[in-house]
């Protein structure tokens, strides 16, 4: 990398926290998230997205766009990022389940804020990319599984909290019955091919469960390998 674009990469990564910082504050009146934690800022300024997107995206890898990661699959927008992290608050004792590992990008910015993360990914080319670009980055308190994610990762459960990345047509209630009382699922809800309802929710300290729409986003649908029964 030469000094202009490394200095090109660090002004466009300013502008990409400023305009996330701007469209948190834009959605608030949707979202109830006024303004993203220090803690949430700073792994979204520590994880070099870059790494995260094909060669051929590189130059877009700080505008705040999901962007192509292949086999039909995107790396979620940075606000979204910011704003589902924030939603889902993970402390420093925490143990997160993500639901979508794609690029593993937001698997970075979780395992910065949580203990361990676990991520499933049912697509096997990346799941071993994401697992290699992971290493490479030094992010030694993740681990990713190859399976379908809709059944959670019973191994691994109770989480504190889970973030889903793909959007599913109901809530899996494997990921229901893996979450801690008192744990948080953050979770696009709805159909494919139109917009979704971003869920919070948050499971009693006596199972009860409580959930709230946030915003409307679009993902890629959570693909089901085995029949619901
Ligand atoms: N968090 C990712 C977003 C990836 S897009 C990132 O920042 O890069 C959603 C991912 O969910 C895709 O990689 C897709 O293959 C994966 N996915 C879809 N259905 C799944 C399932 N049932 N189990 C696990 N992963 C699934």
């Amino acid at each position: 990398m030469s000094d202009a674009a490394g200095f090109d990469r660090a002004s466009a990564r300013r502008r990409l926290l400023e305009r996330v910082v701007a469209e948190t504050r834009e959605t608030a009146h949707l979202t109830g998230c006024h303004e993203l934690s220090e803690r949430v800022l700073r792994a979204m300024e520590e994880v070099p997205r870059h790494r995260f997107v094909p060669a051929e995206q590189l130059d877009l890898a700080y505008i705040d766009r999901p962007l192509p990661i292949g086999r039909g699959q995107t790396i979620s927008q940075p606000f979204i990022v910011a704003l589902m992290t924030e939603l889902l608050r993970p402390h420093p004792r925490a143990t997160v389940l993500e639901i979508g590992t794609g690029s593993g990008y937001q698997t970075a910015v979780l395992a910065r804020l949580a203990h361990r993360v676990y991520s499933v990914e049912r697509i096997p080319e990346l799941a071993e990319a994401a697992t290699r670009r992971l290493a490479d980055l030094g992010v030694g308190n993740v681990e990713i599984l190859n399976a379908d994610g809709g059944l959670g990762w019973a191994e691994k459960a109770p989480f504190d909290g889970i973030m889903v990345t793909a959007a599913a047509g109901e809530v899996p209630s494997a990921l229901l019955e893996q979450l801690k009382p008192g744990g948080r699922l953050v979770i696009p809800v709805g159909q494919q091919h139109r917009s979704q309802d971003l869920r919070v929710i948050v499971k009693g300290e006596q199972g009860k469960v409580e959930s709230r729409g946030v915003l409307s986003v679009v993902f890629v649908p959570l693909v089901r390998d085995r029949p619901l029964i």
